[in-house]
């Protein structure tokens, strides 16, 4: 069933809520977690009453600018709203505002995984829109009803799309987690995956092909939605695979649909059949003038920026990190900064990532200066003296006499046993370069001078 259809097609679409002070098209307070009460942050632009007037908020669309240019896309120097229609009882007004033909952010890509299988997903687009109501279905005094909540509506809310890019759920969840970081790194969402600042959508299919273009995508695409965990996603992702591989192997078409995960069962069920593809009607908000930007105001955007995950991982490798430890050390932010600003003053920058990392939680609260400090208190006053380090090396020698001579055989891998045994009488503060090249001279000497014996 594999052989059949080898190659899973993902591409992903995810929804951020951006921390702005007030909501996108009104005043009120953009808070819709912390809100004591639903409906507090309201007002008749947010609930949609006829005649209220919406009025863009320039920082959203700032930072719409700012995480499309930390995703690499071109910034549409013109742009607008567009309204998107459709019916439910979370959208007041009957549409959304969105952006359909001039995202603010188009053509940008992101990377995944190292080495040989580093690789670019593309994102199509980066567009700015408000989010919905919040609905909950309940049952009080023995009724089922469902309750709204417009403190979510009208927040600002950032869609990005990428292309159908990802070839296995491993990659999809390795996305996401990039994402997510590039989105906190950005400082323009809180990205909590949980509450649902950051929303992740996968489309999903399986080709016959192995390699994927434009023109032979699969005729289909199953939409994996409300997902609230990079680890469920993937587990939704590689179960769909499956269920489709072999769907397909039987000869089945698969219907266009939308699918939630069930960790009970763990498999996707059926959310929604997507008969055809949906007319929203698309057209120009006649509300909201179309936005121009300016070059200048761009290039100071992207200046703000700080240096993004990647370019710090590719620094810690340089200083001898592993991508593991890289990886680990780019996760959050300020880490990635402080370790980046004691690299330059610490003697060896791969001891001090590795000691780092081991000494984790009580290194992150010191400063730069503070934690090269420390390290050179506690392994920086490495010895270097040569005289010292002879005198471990001499004991270490005549002590080990079976070993040496297996490494006078030709056995080169037991040097770092020897080295081991001088850091134990050095309490690990001797310089490995020196004990290396001082126990390969000692060795030596020692043969020579037992022979001359
Ligand atoms: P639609 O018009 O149905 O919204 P789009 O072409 O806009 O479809 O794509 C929506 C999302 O689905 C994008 O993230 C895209 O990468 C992804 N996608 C498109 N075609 C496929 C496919 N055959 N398999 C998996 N994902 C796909
Ligand atoms: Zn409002
Ligand atoms: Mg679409």
């Amino acid at each position: 069933m594999t052989e059949q259809f080898p190659t899973p097609v993902i591409g992903m679409e995810i929804h951020v809520e951006l921390k702005t002070k007030s909501k996108m098209f009104c005043g009120c307070k953009n808070d819709p977690f912390g809100a004591d009460a639903p409906n507090t942050h309201t007002c008749p632009v947010c609930l949609g009453l006829p005649g209220a007037l919406p009025v863009p908020n320039r920082k959203a669309v700032e930072w719409t600018i700012r995480l499309a240019l930390a995703l690499n896309c071109s910034i549409s120097m013109e742009s607008k709203f567009d309204r998107k229609h459709y019916s439910y009882p979370d959208l007041p007004k009957g549409y959304q505002i969105s952006q359909y033909d001039q995202p603010i952010g188009h053509d940008g890509y992101l990377e995944i995984g190292e080495g040989e299988k580093r690789s670019k997903i593309r994102i199509r687009r980066v567009h700015l829109e408000e989010d919905t109501g919040k609905l909950s279905h309940k049952e009080i005094d023995g009724e089922n009803v469902s309750l709204i909540d417009f403190n979510r509506s009208s927040v600002p809310l950032v869609e990005i799309v990428t292309e159908p890019d990802m070839r296995s759920a491993e990659e999809a969840k390795e996305f996401g987690k990039k994402l997510h970081r590039i989105v906190r790194y950005s400082d323009v969402s809180d990205a909590d995956m949980e509450k649902g600042s950051m929303r992740l959508e996968a489309n999903v299919s399986v080709s016959e092909h192995t390699e994927i273009t434009e023109d032979n995508l699969p005729p289909y695409k199953v939409e994996l939605k409300n997902i609230n965990s990079f680890r469920f996603m993937a587990l939704a992702a590689d179960y769909e695979i499956k269920r489709q591989r072999e769907a397909r192997a039987r000869g089945e078409k698969i219907p266009q649909e939308t699918r939630g995960w069930g960790e009970a069962k763990k498999a996707t069920r059926l959310q929604r059949v997507k008969e055809d593809a949906q007319e929203y009607r698309y057209f120009p908000d006649p509300d909201l003038p179309p936005m121009r930007f300016k070059e200048e105001m761009v290039a100071s955007i992207k200046k703000s920026l700080p240096p993004m995950p990647d370019t710090y991982a590719a620094q810690f490798v340089a200083a001898g990190a592993s991508y593991e430890s890289a990886d680990i050390l780019t996760d959050d932010m300020a880490t990635a900064q402080l370790v980046a600003e004691a690299l330059p003053l610490v003697s060896d920058g791969k001891i001090f990532i590795n000691w780092f990392l081991r000494n984790r939680d009580t290194n992150a609260a010191l400063s730069a200066a503070d934690l090269a400090k420390r390290f050179a208190d506690e392994k920086g006053s490495k010895v270097t003296d040569e005289a010292v380090i002879i005198e471990w090396v001499k004991t270490v020698v005549d002590e080990n006499q079976n070993v040496v001579a297996e490494f006078k055989a030709g056995k080169e891998s037991v040097l770092m046993f020897l080295v081991g045994k001088v850091q134990k009488l050095a309490a690990g503060k001797a310089d490995a370069q020196v004990v290396m090249r001082l126990l390969r001279s000692q060795i030596d000497q020692y043969t020579r001078s037992s022979v001359a014996r």
